[in-house]
């Protein structure tokens, strides 16, 4: 089975599943307001940090966007940090969006 966050968006996998597969951990954290949460890659694991302050179902759409930031390999790069800043869009929004319209 393919640990791809299509995978994880049918229910295939769970999320720890695939947290697990890909080294990564979710930590929750006190973030300025705005911040919803962000990611970064140090020493072989990913770090999805959200804040601990929005409501469940935005933590759960900010953990989605970093996952879809992971699996675009957009870390890969120099980007050591990504950020999901309250009203801004990126590739990772498109990504889970398109995932989510080709889900049936
Ligand atoms: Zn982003």
């Amino acid at each position: 089975m393919l640990y791809v966050l299509f995978s994880l968006l049918n229910g295939e996998i769970s999320q720890d599943e695939y947290l697990k597969a890909n080294n990564t951990v979710i930590l929750k954290k006190e973030l300025p307001r705005r911040i919803y949460g962000f990611i970064f890659f140090y020493k072989d694991y990913y770090y999805i940090v959200i804040n601990k302050f929005i409501s469940y179902y935005k933590q759960k759409k900010t953990i989605l966007h970093e996952l879809a930031h992971m699996e675009l390999r957009h870390l890969d790069k120099k980007t050591l940090l990504e950020f999901k800043i309250e009203g801004l869009e990126d590739e990772a929004d498109e990504y889970v969006k398109h995932l989510l319209e080709n889900l049936n």
